[in-house]
Protein backbone atom coordinates (compact mmCIF):
# COMPACT_ATOMS: atom_id res chain seq x y z
CA UNK A 1 0.00 0.00 0.00
CA UNK A 2 1.02 3.46 -0.94
CA UNK A 3 0.06 7.02 -1.43
CA UNK A 4 1.56 6.33 -4.84
CA UNK A 5 1.35 3.73 -5.96
CA UNK A 6 1.85 2.92 -9.82
CA UNK A 7 -0.40 0.66 -11.85
CA UNK A 8 -0.48 -1.06 -15.19
CA UNK A 9 -3.90 -0.77 -17.48
CA UNK A 10 -4.68 -1.58 -21.02
CA UNK A 11 -7.63 -0.93 -22.73
CA UNK A 12 -8.07 -4.22 -24.67
CA UNK A 13 -8.94 -4.05 -28.87
CA UNK A 14 -12.42 -5.18 -28.23
CA UNK A 15 -12.94 -2.04 -26.05
CA UNK A 16 -10.86 -0.02 -28.55
CA UNK A 17 -13.02 -0.94 -31.44
CA UNK A 18 -16.31 -0.24 -29.42
CA UNK A 19 -14.63 3.29 -29.10
CA UNK A 20 -15.04 2.42 -25.11
CA UNK A 21 -11.14 4.19 -24.52
CA UNK A 22 -12.24 7.66 -23.38
CA UNK A 23 -15.04 6.21 -20.90
CA UNK A 24 -12.32 3.23 -19.66
CA UNK A 25 -10.18 6.75 -18.98
CA UNK A 26 -12.93 8.98 -17.87
CA UNK A 27 -13.84 6.40 -15.21
CA UNK A 28 -10.10 6.69 -13.67
CA UNK A 29 -9.67 10.05 -13.82
CA UNK A 30 -13.54 10.59 -12.18
CA UNK A 31 -12.12 8.34 -9.22
CA UNK A 32 -9.44 10.20 -8.60
CA UNK A 33 -6.16 8.54 -10.19
CA UNK A 34 -3.70 10.45 -11.99
CA UNK A 35 -2.83 9.28 -15.12
CA UNK A 36 0.80 9.09 -15.72
CA UNK A 37 2.15 6.94 -19.11
CA UNK A 38 -0.48 6.11 -22.24
CA UNK A 39 0.28 5.34 -25.69
CA UNK A 40 -1.56 3.85 -28.62
CA UNK A 41 0.07 0.93 -30.65
CA UNK A 42 -0.69 -2.91 -31.63
CA UNK A 43 1.52 -4.98 -29.74
CA UNK A 44 4.23 -6.80 -31.12
CA UNK A 45 2.98 -10.06 -30.63
CA UNK A 46 6.58 -11.07 -28.69
CA UNK A 47 5.15 -8.82 -26.17
CA UNK A 48 2.15 -10.00 -25.89
CA UNK A 49 3.60 -13.39 -25.22
CA UNK A 50 5.80 -11.97 -22.57
CA UNK A 51 2.93 -9.88 -21.05
CA UNK A 52 0.70 -13.10 -20.74
CA UNK A 53 3.22 -15.25 -20.01
CA UNK A 54 1.55 -16.59 -16.56
CA UNK A 55 -0.58 -17.89 -18.84
CA UNK A 56 1.67 -19.97 -21.22
CA UNK A 57 0.54 -23.72 -20.21
CA UNK A 58 -3.84 -22.84 -19.97
CA UNK A 59 -5.48 -23.53 -22.95
CA UNK A 60 -6.56 -20.28 -23.93
CA UNK A 61 -3.02 -18.67 -24.07
CA UNK A 62 -2.98 -19.03 -27.83
CA UNK A 63 -6.23 -17.70 -28.05
CA UNK A 64 -5.63 -14.74 -25.41
CA UNK A 65 -2.26 -14.03 -27.61
CA UNK A 66 -3.83 -13.87 -30.94
CA UNK A 67 -7.10 -11.64 -29.06
CA UNK A 68 -4.61 -8.90 -27.62
CA UNK A 69 -2.49 -8.30 -31.11
CA UNK A 70 -5.89 -8.28 -33.52
CA UNK A 71 -5.88 -4.15 -33.14
CA UNK A 72 -4.54 -1.30 -31.24
CA UNK A 73 -4.33 -0.93 -27.32
CA UNK A 74 -4.34 1.35 -24.96
CA UNK A 75 -1.13 0.74 -22.56
CA UNK A 76 -1.50 3.13 -19.39
CA UNK A 77 -0.20 3.79 -15.90
CA UNK A 78 -2.23 5.05 -13.10
CA UNK A 79 -1.18 6.48 -9.85
CA UNK A 80 -2.90 7.12 -6.62
CA UNK A 81 -3.43 5.49 -3.63
CA UNK A 82 -3.77 2.01 -3.38
CA UNK A 83 -4.16 2.40 -6.95
CA UNK A 84 -3.52 -1.53 -7.87
CA UNK A 85 -6.34 -2.34 -5.45
CA UNK A 86 -8.66 0.16 -6.32
CA UNK A 87 -8.69 -0.44 -10.45
CA UNK A 88 -9.15 -4.09 -9.55
CA UNK A 89 -12.32 -3.01 -7.77
CA UNK A 90 -13.66 -1.02 -10.51
CA UNK A 91 -12.98 -3.48 -13.32
CA UNK A 92 -14.76 -5.79 -11.83
CA UNK A 93 -14.31 -9.82 -12.16
CA UNK A 94 -12.59 -11.57 -14.66
CA UNK A 95 -15.18 -13.46 -16.04
CA UNK A 96 -18.10 -10.24 -17.20
CA UNK A 97 -20.96 -12.94 -15.77
CA UNK A 98 -19.39 -12.44 -12.28
CA UNK A 99 -18.63 -8.92 -13.01
CA UNK A 100 -21.13 -6.27 -10.51
CA UNK A 101 -22.95 -3.91 -12.33
CA UNK A 102 -21.20 -0.61 -11.93
CA UNK A 103 -18.24 -2.46 -12.84
CA UNK A 104 -16.42 -1.79 -15.74
CA UNK A 105 -16.59 -4.98 -17.31
CA UNK A 106 -19.81 -5.39 -15.62
CA UNK A 107 -21.38 -2.45 -17.12
CA UNK A 108 -19.56 -3.30 -21.16
CA UNK A 109 -18.80 -6.81 -21.05
CA UNK A 110 -20.28 -10.01 -21.76
CA UNK A 111 -17.38 -12.21 -23.13
CA UNK A 112 -15.01 -14.03 -20.76
CA UNK A 113 -12.24 -13.84 -23.78
CA UNK A 114 -13.60 -9.63 -24.51
CA UNK A 115 -13.24 -7.98 -20.99
CA UNK A 116 -12.35 -5.07 -22.03
CA UNK A 117 -9.55 -3.74 -19.33
CA UNK A 118 -6.50 -5.03 -18.47
CA UNK A 119 -4.86 -5.00 -15.30
CA UNK A 120 -2.40 -6.11 -13.45
CA UNK A 121 -3.23 -8.34 -10.67
CA UNK A 122 -3.27 -6.57 -6.43
CA UNK A 123 -2.56 -10.65 -5.81
CA UNK A 124 0.86 -10.97 -7.50
CA UNK A 125 3.07 -8.43 -5.84
CA UNK A 126 6.07 -8.22 -8.77
CA UNK A 127 3.00 -7.62 -11.27
CA UNK A 128 3.29 -3.94 -11.62
CA UNK A 129 7.04 -3.79 -12.01
CA UNK A 130 7.26 -6.30 -14.11
CA UNK A 131 4.15 -5.47 -16.66
CA UNK A 132 5.20 -1.48 -16.84
CA UNK A 133 8.51 -2.46 -17.52
CA UNK A 134 6.95 -5.04 -20.18
CA UNK A 135 5.14 -2.11 -22.08
CA UNK A 136 7.07 1.46 -21.03
CA UNK A 137 10.42 3.07 -21.11
CA UNK A 138 11.51 4.96 -17.74
CA UNK A 139 11.15 8.28 -19.76
CA UNK A 140 7.36 7.42 -20.64
CA UNK A 141 6.37 7.95 -17.33
CA UNK A 142 6.64 11.21 -16.77
CA UNK A 143 6.47 13.39 -12.78
CA UNK A 144 4.09 16.14 -12.23
CA UNK A 145 2.02 17.53 -9.39
CA UNK A 146 -1.53 17.05 -10.19
CA UNK A 147 -2.73 19.84 -8.09
CA UNK A 148 -0.16 22.38 -8.26
CA UNK A 149 -1.60 24.49 -10.81
CA UNK A 150 -2.66 28.37 -9.90
CA UNK A 151 -5.23 28.49 -12.40
CA UNK A 152 -6.87 24.95 -11.06
CA UNK A 153 -10.13 25.57 -8.77
P1 LIG B 1 -7.62 -10.82 -15.35
O1 LIG B 1 -7.59 -10.20 -16.72
O2 LIG B 1 -8.88 -10.49 -14.62
O3 LIG B 1 -6.37 -10.55 -14.55
P2 LIG B 1 -6.55 -13.52 -15.77
O4 LIG B 1 -5.21 -12.96 -15.53
O5 LIG B 1 -6.96 -14.72 -15.01
O6 LIG B 1 -7.70 -12.42 -15.58
O7 LIG B 1 -6.70 -13.90 -17.32
C1 LIG B 1 -6.22 -13.04 -18.33
C2 LIG B 1 -7.27 -12.92 -19.40
O8 LIG B 1 -7.41 -14.18 -20.05
C3 LIG B 1 -8.67 -12.57 -18.90
O9 LIG B 1 -8.87 -11.18 -18.79
C4 LIG B 1 -9.55 -13.18 -19.94
O10 LIG B 1 -9.76 -12.29 -21.05
C5 LIG B 1 -8.77 -14.38 -20.42
N1 LIG B 1 -9.21 -15.61 -19.78
C6 LIG B 1 -9.07 -15.95 -18.49
N2 LIG B 1 -9.60 -17.17 -18.24
C7 LIG B 1 -10.08 -17.62 -19.43
C8 LIG B 1 -10.76 -18.81 -19.85
N3 LIG B 1 -11.04 -19.79 -18.99
N4 LIG B 1 -11.11 -18.92 -21.16
C9 LIG B 1 -10.83 -17.93 -22.02
N5 LIG B 1 -10.21 -16.77 -21.70
C10 LIG B 1 -9.84 -16.62 -20.41
MG1 LIG C 1 -4.46 -11.25 -14.68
Amino acid sequence: MSDHERTFVMVKPDAFARGLVGEVISRLEERGLKLVAIKVENMPRERAEEHYGEHEDKPFYDGLVDFITSGPVVPMVWEGQDATRQVRQMIGETDPLEAEPGTIRGDYALDLGRNVVHAADHEDEGANEREISIHFDDDELIDYDQHDAGWLY
